[in-house]
C-alpha cells in the first residue's frame, strides 16, 4: 500500500514539473513514505531521515519530508527528534504534497529564515478517491500494477495501528476503479492487485448487494471482464470476508489464479478473542476445507503474529499445531510489536522478547519446509507463468509467477514481458522456482 501511496504522489509530482531521479545522491528533495505497523518500520525511517537531514548543511535548499502512517501516527512529536524536517503528511493529504512542495521551494528561494515545518495531518473528506496516478501510463508500462480501492479500517483489532493511522473504512466508487483498471491495461497492464486494508470490507457500506453478491466479489467480476487482463489479485483480505460469493468467486473466476491469502494471526481462540478477531480456529479451518473445495489447486498464504501478551506455550502449540495442520505455502510471520495507543500495549503478561523469537523461528522452520516440499512438486511440470518484470540478477532473465503466485526465474527475452508464457519448472528453492520457455 506504500509503495502505491507513493506512486501516486510521484505521479502527482510529475505532472507538477518535478522530475524523479533515480538515485537518491542526486535528489533535492526526499520524501520519505513510512509505515507504522511494527516499531521497527519507524526506527528505519526515524534513522533514515536523520541521516538526509545532515544533507542541509551541504545544501541549504534540500528538502526532507515524512508523509504516511509515522507522520499520521507521531504528527508533530517527530519534531523532538528531528527538528529539521520540512514537511509532515498525514495518510489523508498524499495528495496535497504537490502544493506544500510548491510553497517550501518559493520560500527556500528566498532570502528569508527556513519556513517552519509544514505540518498537515487532517482528515479529508474523500480522500481515498485520490490515490489513482500512475506513473507508468505516462512512461515504462507496467506488467503488474497495484489500484488503490479503499481506505482505513473498523475491524479494531487489539494490536493494530492501522485505524488510528488510516482512519474510518472509506471506499472508492465502483466506475472509478474499473476506469483506473482500463486505463492501465491499455497501457500494457496485465496484472492489477487490488489494495486496502481489508479489501474484502470494500464498499459494503457505500454500496449495495447485488445478486447476492457484495460490492468486492460484483468489483472483482467487472475486473475480470476486462479483455486484455490476465491475472487478478488483491491484498489483504480478512478471514470475516469469505463469504459463499467469494469462495464461489475463487472457483469461477479464473484470473484470480490458486492463490489466497488469509490472516490468521492466532490459532488460540483464547488469544484470538483477546486479538478482537471474529473468528475461531474450527471456523477458519471449515473457511480453507470451503476453499479447497472450490479450488482444489490453491495455494494458500497467511499471517501470523507470535508473541501476543498473554500468549502462553499452550496457545502457542495451538497456532504451530494449526499453522502446520493448514499447510500453507507462503506466511508473513510477525513477532508482535507493541504499538502505544492500541488495547494491546495495555495489556498485562507482554512475553519476552527471546520467547517470542523462539516461537517466531519455529514457525520460520516449518514453513521453509512445506514451502520447499510443495516448490519441489512443481519441478518437472509446466505451469502457466505471467511474465512480470527483468530479474535484478543476472541480467536478461525475467521473473514472473505462477497462478500459485510464486516467483520463477527464466531466460526470455524483454520483449515477453507481459505475456502468459508455459514453463517447465527446472528447480526449486524454499523461495523461488527456475524454469525454462516450453
Ligand atoms: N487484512 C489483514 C488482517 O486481516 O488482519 C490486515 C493487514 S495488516 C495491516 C498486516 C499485518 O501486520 C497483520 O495481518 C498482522 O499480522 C501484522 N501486524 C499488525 N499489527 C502488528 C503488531 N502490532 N505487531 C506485529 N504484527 C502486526
Amino acid at each position: 500500500m506504500n509503495e502505491r501511496d507513493s506512486e501516486a504522489v510521484a505521479s502527482l509530482l510529475r505532472a507538477r514539473g518535478y522530475a524523479l531521479v533515480e538515485d537518491e545522491a542526486q535528489a533535492d528533495i526526499v520524501l520519505l513514505n513510512t509505515c507504522s505497523v511494527r516499531d521497527l518500520a519507524e526506527q528505519k525511517a526515524m534513522g533514515k531521515a536523520a541521516h538526509l537531514n545532515k544533507r542541509k548543511r551541504r545544501n541549504p535548499r534540500f528538502i526532507v519530508g515524512i508523509l504516511g502512517c509515522m507522520a499520521q501516527n507521531r504528527g508533530a512529536d517527530l519534531l523532538d527528534r528531528l527538528p529539521d524536517l520540512d514537511l509532515v503528511v498525514g495518510t489523508q493529504k498524499f495528495h496535497r504534497v504537490p502544493d506544500h512542495l510548491d510553497n517550501l521551494v518559493a520560500s527556500l528561494r528566498g532570502q528569508g529564515p527556513r519556513p517552519a515545518t509544514l505540518i498537515d495531518l487532517d482528515a479529508e473528506a474523500g480522500s481515498q478517491n485520490e490515490i489513482r496516478g500512475h506513473v507508468s501510463t505516462e512512461s515504462e508500462p507496467q506488467v503488474s500494477a497495484y489500484i488503490s480501492i479503499m481506505q482505513g479500517c473498523n475491524m479494531h483489532c487489539t494490536f493494530c495501528i492501522v485505524p488510528k493511522t488510516r482512519g474510518e473504512e472509506r471506499s472508492r466508487p465502483l466506475d472509478d476503479i474499473v476506469r483506473e483498471a482500463e486505463e492501465l491495461v491499455a497501457h500494457g497492464t496485465r496484472e492489477i492487485t487490488l489494495l486496502g486494508q481489508i479489501v474484502t470490507s470494500y464498499g459494503r457500506r457505500e454500496f449495495p448487494m447485488v445478486g447476492g453478491k457484495t460490492p468486492f466479489v460484483q468489483l472483482l467480476e467487472r475486473l475480470h471482464a476486462l479483455p486484455q487482463l490476465h491475472r487478478l489479485r488483491f491484498t489483504s483480505p480478512h478471514p470475516g470476508g469469505f463469504k459463499a460469493d467469494l469462495i464461489a468467486a475463487h472457483r469461477d473466476l479464473p484470473k484470480l489464479g490458486e492463490y489466497a491469502h488469509l490472516p490468521l494471526q492466532s490459532g488460540s481462540d483464547r488469544i484470538l478473542r483477546a486479538m478482537n478477531r471474529p473468528y475461531t480456529r474450527d471456523s477458519y479451518r471449515r473457511l480453507i476445507d470451503q476453499l479447497r473445495a472450490a479450488q482444489p489447486k490453491i495455494w494458500l498464504s497467511t499471517d501470523i503474529i507470535v508473541g501476543f501478551p498473554g500468549e502462553t506455550d499452550e496457545d502457542f502449540a495451538a497456532t504451530r499445531d494449526l499453522f502446520r495442520e493448514i499447510g500453507f505455502e507462503m506466511a508473513y510471520l510477525f513477532k508482535y510489536s507493541t504499538r502505544t495507543g492500541t488495547p494491546a500495549a495495555e495489556m498485562p503478561d507482554q512475553v519476552p522478547a527471546e520467547i517470542a523469537e523462539a516461537r517466531h523461528r519455529e514457525l520460520m522452520a516449518i514453513l521453509e519446509k512445506r514451502s520447499l516440499a510443495r516448490h519441489q512438486e512443481l519441478v518437472g511440470t509446466t505451469e502457466e507463468v505471467l511474465a512480470q518484470e527483468p530479474a535484478r540478477r543476472p541480467a536478461g532473465r525475467l521473473m514472473g509467477r505462477t497462478r500459485g503466485y510464486r516467483k520463477v526465474f527464466f531466460d526470455a527475452p524483454a520483449h515477453r514481458l507481459g505475456e502468459l508464457l508455459p514453463l517447465r519448472i527446472t528447480r526449486a528453492t524454499v523461495a523461488a522456482l527456475e524454469g525454462e520457455l516450453v
